[in-house]
This record gives structure tokens, sequence and C-alpha cells, in this order.
């Protein structure tokens, strides 16, 4: 049976190791205090590298078998073993990830390549693992404070989807990256409080609820940026499953993401889309990086 390990580093490190596409035993993480948002931002990326090779080195150690391939997911633009960009880990940036961990685990006597993968596709391709559907197109956009989105199988690329343009408005300027009207600009937590600087987001949807004007505005707004954003992926690579999880994707409301997509996209071989909430978790994520890595040791 090929084993792999997963880790996925974003606020926290977890790992875990998988056999066949199966997780087996409790992940590690890091830090154990779960309160602690923030931990891994100050930390420098090499003292980052020998930490996922700890986690990774525990794994494998205490098999004999080992691990065939290691998977690692870390958010941002990834590409060739490369982390291009990362804003919520701005360290990582131009870091040669996988070659320093090779050699890393290679000084622990791990010779398993590493593959590195955004965070949202290792969800997508974890998505598609635990629902029996790896050869099927699979999206997932996560909602949290950057708005990521991933897709299974992989195709080389950017896909940064939470920063396409959704809106021609020039006021539309809170996106973290500093473009004008992006989709992050309207759904992304930083940029929700930078918008109403008096009310939290979850204070906005609530009152949105209670008949509030302004914030039944800017909740309509939020779902239609979404929904733009989807129409245009649909537009561009056909319909099929759609997967939204992240720490917001509680603000949610499908039946209003469907009404508004569905008067965006018109053309019936298009509209046989679907859509679904996740709850978020570390494990689809875990199970995706590994699986990302033995198909590609495959290829
Ligand atoms: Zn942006």
């Amino acid at each position: 049976m090929t084993t792999a390990i997963g880790v996925v580093v974003t606020e926290h490190i977890t790992a875990g190791r998988l056999e066949g596409q199966r997780l087996t035993g409790k992940p590690l993480r890091y830090p154990n205090d779960p309160v602690e948002l923030d931990a891994l931002a100050s930390i420098p990326a090499s003292e980052l590298v020998e930490m996922i090779a700890e986690h990774v080195d525990a794994l494998a150690g205490i098999h004999t078998s080992g691990a065939d391939a290691v998977g690692v997911a870390v958010p941002g633009i990834v590409r060739g073993g490369v982390v291009e960009d990362s804003p919520n880990l701005p360290q990582l940036k131009g870091s040669r990830m996988a070659g320093e961990l090779t050699k890393s685990l290679q000084a622990r006597n791990i010779k398993a390549p590493v593959h590195l993968a955004n965070d949202a596709d290792a969800i997508a391709a974890g998505v598609a693992a635990t629902h029996g559907q790896l050869n099927k197109l699979t999206r997932v956009w996560t909602l949290g404070n950057g708005i990521g989105y991933g897709r299974w199988p992989y195709v080389d690329g950017v896909w940064e989807g939470g920063h396409i343009s959704v809106s021609l408005d020039p006021k539309e300027r809170y996106c973290g990256c500093g473009g004008l009207g992006h989709l992050e600009g309207i759904m992304g937590y930083r940029a929700m409080r930078l918008r109403f600087l008096d009310m939290e987001p979850e204070e906005i949807f609530a009152h949105a609820k209670k008949g509030d004007e302004r914030c039944r505005d800017f909740v309509d707004l939020w779902h239609r940026a979404l929904a733009a954003a989807t129409a245009s992926f649909i537009h561009l690579a056909g319909p099929g499953r759609f997967y939204f999880t992240g720490h917001n994707v509680g603000f949610l409301d499908l039946g209003l993401l469907r009404s508004h997509l569905e008067s965006m996209v018109r053309m019936s071989p298009l509209q046989s889309f679907s859509l679904e909430i996740l709850p978020p978790d570390d494990e689809t994520a875990l199970i995706g990086a590994g699986v990302a890595a033995l198909r590609a040791l495959a290829t």
C-alpha cells in the first residue's frame, strides 16, 4: 500500500500520515493551543522548513516503511516547488520550499519526494479523494481573511481566483493585494472590517437578518460577488461541482448565491452546476496534500 505524509501550513501546522488515501492515526499540530493565531507569522522561512521536517520525521520515523511521498500545502502562489508569493505568510515569498525540505529530510534519512501545493488546491484534492471523484473536476472556494480558489485535477497556472475582478467601481479598493474591484476586497474578512469600520463582519450579517438596509445591501453584494466569480469560472471551464468552506463559510446563504448565479449563467449547457457547503476542517487539506503528492509520483 502506498503511504504519504501530508502537511498543511496555514495559521498553524498540521501533519498526518496516509495509507492508501486514508488518514491513519491522529494528526500532529503546532501550536497545540488553538487560540494562538498568527503563531507562524513571525517564524523565518528556514525555521518553518525545519519544523515541517520534524513533523514529517515524527510521522515517517515510527514506521519501518517510511513514506512514498511527502505533500505540503501552503497558502499563496505555488509553482514548481517554489512559493512565488504568500500574502498571509510573507516570509515564504520566494522560498524554494520543496528543494529545502527535500534536503532537510535527506539529512534525516527520509528520501521521499516532496510535492508542494497551494492550500486551496489541496482542499480540492482532498474533497475529490474523500468523495471518490478523483477523475472529476472539483472546485473549492475558501472564505476567510483571504479568498482562496482551489481546483482538482491540478493544471499549471496561477489560479488566484480571490483576486478576480468582480466590480468596475473604483471605490472598491479593499483587497489586501491593492488591486481594485477584487472579489477578496468584497468578501475577505479583513476587507469587510475596512469597509465597515463601525461593525465586525459577524454584526453586519446579523444586522442584515434583522432588516438593516445598509447591511442587507452589503450581504447581497457579498453574494453577488461570489456568484460573479463562480459564473466566470463556469463560463471558462464549464459547470460541475463547486464547494465552499473556510472560517467564514457560515456567512454563506446558498439559496441567495444560487439565485444570483442563475441570473448570470443563462446558456443551458452550463446550468448543470452543483453548490455545496463543507464545514471547515484540517483533515481534508491534509488528505489532499498527500493524495496530490502520490499522484505527482505517478506522472
Ligand atoms: Zn486582490
